[in-house]
């Protein structure tokens, strides 16, 4: 049903950018044999699931939506694949992204771009754009993302779904093709919040594989959801997000939250606002770690280990080899980060950037901190505005980075958030997201929170 969902709906979407049919009937049908044997399986065996093409598949190939990894079928599975293809889910494909995860709105992809299900002529956010168009549009009840920035949050936001980023190292980033690698966050998309919680439990869990995994117990994120009881909690209001002087937020996405945040006060929540300072220098210091890291990262993408490789004809030095086929290879934004972040870390800057934004981050990690001492979850809106249209902000990077506002604090700190679905804006009838953030492996009380919301 959901490979006819595809083929119905993919030449106006474009979520996906690999669907295989055959492989994905042919997992289906060993999942079938491995539970005929009496193979104890989870509770989503043989549940079709989409993944976002920047983790590896032995199956299918993988591409990080990038010209430079055209055609790469990698060696071996990502833990998170992985661990899903033991619990018995199916892999429908890889879906569409921002070239190796960096954009809000799909639109870097050098595989052209996603509609969002809701308008055709909007983003469906990014970075992780196919796999929340794939999720609204029903042609998967499942999804995976990565949340470096808010790429998980933002894009359930803008197309109506609920996504959420685990806390750092809760989930492994082995097989995850890497962006900023102190930031990187696999994580769900799913329709209901309990549907994200069985995705999030069925894949989390220390990894080995990964040296900065938790080793810690999964936080009870099933149980949480299940329960969705919100009496007695604490929650803030961030007063720099969406708080009373709130200011360049859409009047519909305002209306809804706060909407919201009375409901929650209705079901036995105690509400109070939160000053986080330091949250409002997020963003900058985001763009001096993030395209740092990514400098550091992509330097491995050198013509001769991976992919596309241009010009070696016998006469060109490996030098030159690899000059060519990155300045093909690569995207103008991918490109823009590495020159960010190469400049951010030479000598005689990097302590007045990278270090400076070290500092910031640890300023972001103390607000966080005093802020969990007065409440339990902190709540804002998860994006400032509804999903924007294709093109808008394509030429204008500091409008796009502008869409991960709320999002990125979380990031820099490690700790936990989600998005959940809290209605339309009336402006334009399109989705509104509520974020929730809690303390490191607080996750099941992002889950606790939203569940109350979607009753
Ligand atoms: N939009 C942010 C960026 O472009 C976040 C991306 C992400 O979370 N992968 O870097």
């Amino acid at each position: 049903a959901h490979l006819d969902r595809i083929a119905a709906v993919e030449p106006q979407v474009n979520a996906f950018l690999h669907v295989d049919a055959e492989t994905t009937l042919a997992q289906a049908r060993e999942v079938d044999g491995r539970l005929a044997a009496g193979e104890k399986l989870g509770p989503l065996a043989g549940v079709p699931i989409a993944h976002k093409d920047v983790f590896t598949t032995v199956d299918m190939p993988t591409t990080a939506g990038s010209k430079i990894l055209e055609g790469w079928r990698p060696p071996y599975d990502a833990t998170v694949t992985r661990r899903l293809r033991e619990a018995g889910l199916v892999i429908l494909g890889k879906t569409n992204l921002d070239e190796f995860a960096m954009g809000s709105s799909t639109e870097n992809s050098a595989y052209g771009v996603t509609r969002n299900p809701w308008d055709l002529s909007r983003i469906p956010g990014g970075s992780s754009g196919g796999s929340s168009a794939a999720v609204a549009a029903y042609e998967a009840p499942l999804s995976t993302g990565t949340d470096t920035g808010g790429s998980i949050r933002q894009p359930a936001a803008v197309t109506g779904i609920v996504g959420m980023k685990p806390t750092y190292g809760g989930s492994s980033r082995y097989g995850l093709i890497a962006f900023a690698s102190s930031l990187d966050t696999p994580g769900p998309f799913a329709r209901t919040v309990l549907d994200a919680a069985l995705l999030h439990e069925a894949f989390s869990g220390h990894d080995p594989m990964d040296s900065t995994s938790i080793d810690a117990a999964v936080p009870r994120v099933v149980e949480a959801a299940r329960e969705g009881d919100v009496a007695g909690l604490r929650i803030g209001v961030v007063k720099e997000f969406g708080g009373e002087n709130a200011e360049g937020y859409q009047p519909g996405v305002l209306a809804r939250f706060r909407e919201t945040v009375e409901l929650l006060e209705s079901l036995g929540a105690k509400i109070v606002e939160v000053s986080c300072p330091s949250f409002t220098t997020a963003l900058p210091a985001y763009y001096l770690i993030a395209p740092s890291e990514c400098s550091s990262n992509l330097a491995r993408f050198d013509a001769m280990r991976y992919g596309l490789r241009v010009g070696d004809d016998g006469t060109r030095s490996a030098e030159e080899v690899m000059a060519l086929t990155r300045a093909q290879g690569f995207g103008p934004e991918v490109k823009r980060r590495i020159i960010l972040g190469t400049y951010a870390l030479s000598s005689g800057y990097y302590d007045a950037y990278y270090g400076q934004a070290q500092k910031v981050r640890t300023l972001i990690a103390r607000d966080f901190e005093a802020a969990f001492h007065q409440v339990d979850v902190l709540v804002s809106p998860t994006t400032p505005t509804t999903a924007f249209p294709i093109g808008e902000r394509a030429d204008d990077p500091m409008a796009m980075y502008l869409a991960d506002l709320c999002t990125i604090p979380t990031n820099l700190a490690g700790n936990a958030a989600i998005s959940v679905p809290c209605g339309l804006a009336d402006e334009d009838g399109l989705p509104v997201g509520l974020q929730i953030m809690a303390p490191v492996l607080g996750d099941d009380r992002c889950y606790r929170v939203g569940a109350a919301v979607e009753r």
